[in-house]
């Protein structure tokens, strides 16, 4: 199958050419065959026509819990412990296989309609969302969510994991889900760490989230969550730390020391009233940030253009300085950095080779006009309900009707 879009305007993500206007984009297979201004000399099985859109790189939500659409609306206005522990960990002990291949279809449906390509999740019976992903096109990194109580369970199903996901279409992978430090002991992390080696797996956590977390852990170990997770040789593998909000100058320096990605997630974090991670620090460090919903029970929705858009204006107006975050930085975080974050080398570019992960977006509308700057209007105005074409591994899995 090949595909050819033309006369369309590319945001690359490469900083030597970022802007490409009525450009020619051709895929072969699950590649991006060609880019350029001249129209291509081979001949394409499909044809779109491209005028009036916007072509970029999907984009990656680097934190989701995807099955938790079942829960969006189910507790709001709470904070994260109560939320936690009386509302969300009680439902979620009811739930059954059927139920989370539902959410996860729901959730993907909404990922792939608001331009997520791949994404990167932790939560229960992820043999369904693998289903669930198979059947819907999506790519995407899936985590068994671990804690002490089920651990050995939880390994043995990551086992089944790794079964099923080599036995597919080779857009899914594995990775290994530590849940957080005030849900796993040092046992539990260290055999997390274990299987994460053995496996050649990454690691997927929530780090340094609220305050009380920072304050219980340093109560029970005296370290940071960061420090103990470093004690617990979490970041001998590699590893994503979601949240990131109470972090100190040392827990920077650690996560640096040991490239560890940052998901930063402001909408859930200021709706649970967390806090907001200290984002221009830390890409002042040079450690790599990307961007996730969480769940939708904590968002609530999988829309990561409102997480562009939030990450956009929010550390400007905290610290009164508009020039932080420029929008370029920021579309990068939700596309060539969540790439990375999940280790891919060859995703989150518009570039040929690269796989053929990419959305249409849809401009000839008045609330994208005019068009003085594409990347502004991509981080500051453009809504997911703009996309009108999603592609994974070259094939069209969302066209909006
Ligand atoms: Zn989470």
């Amino acid at each position: 199958m090949s595909i050819l879009i033309q006369n369309v305007t590319a945001v690359t993500m490469r900083e030597e050419l970022p802007v490409m206007e009525n450009a020619f984009l051709g895929i072969q297979e699950n590649r991006i065959s060609y880019l350029g201004t001249e129209k291509p000399q081979e001949s394409y099985d499909e044809v779109l026509d491209g005028s009036g859109m916007v072509a970029m790189p999907g984009l990656v939500n680097a934190h989701t819990h995807t099955a938790m659409t079942l829960l969006r609306s189910y507790a709001d206005d709470m904070n994260l412990q109560d939320w936690l522990f009386q509302k969300i960990f009680p439902f979620e002990d009811t739930l059954t296989p059927e139920m989370v291949y539902e959410g996860s279809v729901r959730g993907i449906q909404e990922m792939l309609a608001s331009g997520t390509t791949c994404f990167h999740d932790m939560y229960f019976f992820q043999e369904e969302t693998a289903r669930a992903a198979e059947e819907l096109g999506i790519r995407g990194v899936l985590c068994e969510g671990i804690t002490d109580s089920v651990l050995e369970k939880k390994l043995q199903k990551t086992d089944a994991l790794l079964e099923q996901v080599k036995n597919g279409s080779g857009r899914l992978k594995v990775g290994i889900s530590p849940h957080a430090v005030y849900t796993c002991s040092e046992e539990t992390l260290r055999a997390c760490v274990r299987y994460a080696k053995e496996h050649q797996l990454r690691i997927h956590t929530h780090l340094a989230e609220t305050k009380t977390e920072d304050l219980d852990c340093v109560k029970a170990h005296q370290m940071t969550p960061t420090q103990w997770m470093e004690y617990c040789g979490i970041f001998d593998v590699p590893c994503t730390a979601a949240h990131g909000v109470w972090f100190s100058d040392e827990d920077m320096e650690i996560l640096k020391n040991h490239s560890v990605t940052v998901v930063h997630n402001p909408v859930s974090n200021l709706k649970l009233a967390s806090g907001v991670a200290e984002i221009p620090k830390l890409k002042e460090k040079g450690i790599n940030i990307a961007l996730g919903t969480d769940g939708a029970s904590s968002n609530n929705n999988l829309d990561l253009f409102e997480e562009i858009k939030l990450t956009g204006i929010l550390h400007k107006g905290i610290q009164l300085d508009p020039t932080l975050l420029p929008a370029w930085e920021v579309l990068k975080m939700a596309t060539v950095n969540g790439a990375k974050a999940l280790g891919y080398e060859n995703l989150g570019l518009l570039k040929e080779g690269y796989l053929a992960d990419l959305i249409l977006l849809d401009f000839a509308k008045p609330h994208l006009t005019p068009n003085h700057n594409t990347v502004s209007n991509l981080v500051y105005a453009v809504r997911g309900f703009d996309v009108a074409y999603t592609l994974v591994d070259g094939k069209i899995v969302y066209q909006k009707s």
